[in-house]
């Protein structure tokens, strides 16, 4: 059983991607450090050594001098021990920063916009735009994003999200497969991205958990900012923007200036992207602010996206003045896929992480997971795990074998109950997990905690931080990625996550 994989490049892709969250939660590097690393691509790790490609030698000094220490600091902690980073420049591998003539926003020129993404498609990798990573003109030149190693496991739903806009640069209209249950919402999304929606406004997109909301929110965001990165795009959960306003009027430093910089950052947006509106039913407080932040924005003819749970007259703990901007511009909803698109999504996935899966083994898991696309991903990843550590190819047989155990009805499981078996589990304490403690055995118990209860419960990433001891969201979605991606390479973590997926499902409250 491999502690590690013996791949260069997937050992490289996985500790870059670990150091780089650090790197990006790092306090003592300023935006335009940060920027620099944008462009940084890994390409293997040889022993001690992590080849790095950057885009050009004032990346490579800036990494080198003004950054070497915090670089340094983060390989070590992603990776266990001292790394060295060795650089190569690779000009045309790298996108050009974006204060030079931008031929590279967009993979395509733009005047081929709107691309149509095909419904089914035909087993090719599918490109997603890059972005720009800073939208506030005032700041340093922002580096382009690099395009994301492919090579280590990365389906859709690994977030990685531009710490200025918010967006998750992963999801994009090139991998939101369209079928006839998104296909209108699609389509009128991307006229709103294009910009030539301006009937659409406010564009209101509802439906259930897991059907691709986020994912059209982001994606208009994204390729608004592809093709024009002067824009300021802001995509907010409700969470956030309430917490947002809360600590704009707790600051010690308020006084009214701090809620007009609150009102000043949303009021200056070309393109507002608000998630889970609903969370922010009966606040009335910040019901209030973002009124006039919606006001301010419609008038001024800027874009605003709502996505919510339900359709907006069905939106409990909101005035009717509200519901009333909201219909004023356009709702269309997303219903659960046909099995033609979930063959489509499943097969887009594989071809992106490059399984070889019969379509037999799709089929089967199109057949049974009908509601919701998050699980739908959920059940290609046990599979092709199962699969990859076994060292077997995947077929029905085994893809059936696999998901047997997870065909049990549907309990509700909460956060606490989670919480209490991971601890039986690992032998230590309900308040271990939730508390400061980083051993080893804390952190791993922890985390695979966090990462049970974003897939077995719909809570956000801000819910989940805070009965976390009142953790961060990014903490959460770091959790998440790293078990997702762990499970694919460590038969250990596979049997923890699977082990504690049945018990939980058996018995929720874990009492038997
Ligand atoms: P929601 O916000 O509606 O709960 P998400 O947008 O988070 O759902 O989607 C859940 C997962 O399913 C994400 O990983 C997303 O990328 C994926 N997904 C949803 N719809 C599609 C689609 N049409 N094509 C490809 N992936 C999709
Ligand atoms: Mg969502």
């Amino acid at each position: 059983m491999a502690e590690s994989s013996h791949d260069p490049a997937v050992e490289a892709g996985r500790i870059w991607s670990d150091a780089l969250t650090l790197l990006k939660h790092n306090s003592a590097l300023s935006a335009r450090d940060k920027g620099w690393l944008e462009g940084v691509v890994p390409e293997a790790v040889f022993g001690t050594t992590i080849v790095l490609c950057v885009a050009n030698a004032e990346t490579q000094r800036a990494l080198q001098t003004d950054m070497s220490q915090h670089l340094a600091e983060a390989l070590r902690m992603a990776s266990g021990a001292d790394m060295f980073p060795a650089f190569k420049i690779a000009p045309e591998a790298m996108p050009v920063r974006a204060a030079e003539p931008a031929p590279v926003i967009a993979p395509a020129p733009s005047v081929e916009f709107p691309r149509q993404t095909p419904a089914m498609p035909e087993g090719e990798a599918v490109a997603s735009y890059p972005s720009h990573a800073l939208s506030d003109a005032s700041l340093p030149p922002a580096p382009m994003a690099a395009p994301q190693p492919a090579a280590y496991p990365a389906g859709n739903n690994r977030v990685i999200q531009d710490p200025e806009t918010h967006l998750n640069k992963n999801a994009t209209f090139d991998n939101f497969v369209q079928g006839s249950s998104n296909r209108f919402a699609r389509t009128v999304a991307m006229a709103v991205a294009e910009g030539t929606g301006s009937n659409y406004n406010p564009l209101c997109i509802y439906g259930g958990s897991g059907l691709g909301k986020t994912h059209l929110l982001n994606a208009i965001g994204n390729y608004a900012l592809a093709k024009d990165p002067s824009l300021k795009v802001r995509y907010v959960t409700s969470e956030e923007f309430t917490n947002e306003f809360i600590d704009s009027l707790r600051s010690p430093t308020s006084g009214k200036g701090q809620v007009s910089e609150f009102n000043r950052r949303y009021r200056e947006v070309d393109v507002l992207l608000i998630d889970d509106i609903q969370f922010l039913g009966g606040k009335n407080e910040t019901l209030e602010q973002f009124f006039y932040t919606f006001n301010t924005l419609q008038q001024a003819n800027k874009r605003i996206v709502i996505v919510s749970d339900v359709a907006p007259n069905k939106l409990k703990g909101f005035e009717e003045r509200l519901i009333t901007r909201f219909n004023s511009g356009l709702t269309v909803d997303v219903q659960p896929p046909d099995l033609e698109t979930r063959m489509a999504i499943l097969r887009m996935i594989a071809s992106n992480n490059r399984y070889t899966i019969p379509d037999d083994a799709l089929e089967l898991i199109a057949q049974r997971f009908t509601e919701n696309i998050r699980e739908l991903e959920g059940a290609l990843t046990r599979v092709t795990a199962v699969a990859s550590l076994s060292s077997q190819p995947v077929t029905r047989a085994l893809a059936e074998q696999t998901l047997a155990d997870f065909f049990t009805i549907d309990v509700e499981i909460k956060p606490t109950d989670i919480i209490g078996q991971v601890a039986k589990y690992f032998h230590i304490t309900f308040d271990d997990i939730v508390g400061r403690g980083r051993t080893k055995q804390v952190n791993q118990a922890r985390q695979v905690a966090m990462y049970l209860t974003r897939e077995m419960t719909s809570m956000s990433l801000m819910d989940i931080g805070a009965v976390f001891g009142g953790r961060d969201h990014t903490t959460v979605m770091h959790a998440y990625d790293r078990i997702s991606r762990e499970m694919q390479e460590k038969q250990e973590i596979y049997n923890y996550v699977t082990e504690l997926t049945i018990r939980l499902k058996q018995h929720p409250s874990g009492d038997g």
